[in-house]
């Protein structure tokens, strides 16, 4: 087991429904520590910018649409294998696949509006923490 790091985003479709505790809860209870967190509003260059591997899918303009339609709370959490972990907590990124209790399978609404990311690997979760979080904001 190794005490790692990840990054979690809260998608505008949760905080538009006012289920930001209920998400943070579900992360807490699965065992992860929140060690930085921010509501911001992403401008279209900067959700551009996070999700630019899939600049080619068909579905880029309307995630970049859905990304900055509603304020985000950007996270970092921690914990043992938190990278895994958390994609566990997740469920699916289809809601209608992901398994009960889990985050998606609860509160997302569709396969596009699936109410959280989480970072998909370690390296990714590094470039995407320092993406949105500068050291002195992740406080441990
Ligand atoms: P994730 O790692 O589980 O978030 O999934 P992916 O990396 O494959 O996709 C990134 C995000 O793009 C997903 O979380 C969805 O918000 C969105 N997305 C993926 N597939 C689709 C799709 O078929 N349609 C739409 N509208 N959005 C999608």
């Amino acid at each position: 087991m190794a005490l790692q790091r990840t990054f979690s985003i809260i998608k505008p479709d949760a905080t538009r429904r006012n289920l930001t505790g209920a998400v943070i809860k579900k992360l807490e209870d699965g065992g992860l520590r929140i060690i930085a967190s921010k509501r911001i509003q992403l401008t279209r260059e900067k959700a551009e910018g996070f999700y630019a591997v899939h600049s080619e899918r068909p579905f880029f303009g309307e995630l970049v649409d859905f990304m900055i339609s509603e304020p985000v709370v950007v996270q970092v959490l921690e914990g043992e294998n938190a990278v895994a972990r958390n994609r566990e907590i997740m469920g699916a990124t289809n809601p209608e696949e992901a398994d009960a209790g889990t985050i998606r399978k609860e509160f997302a609404i569709d396969i596009g509006e699936n109410s959280v990311h989480g970072s998909d690997s370690l390296e990714n979760a590094k470039i995407e923490i320092e993406y949105f979080f500068n050291d002195a904001e992740v406080v441990g």
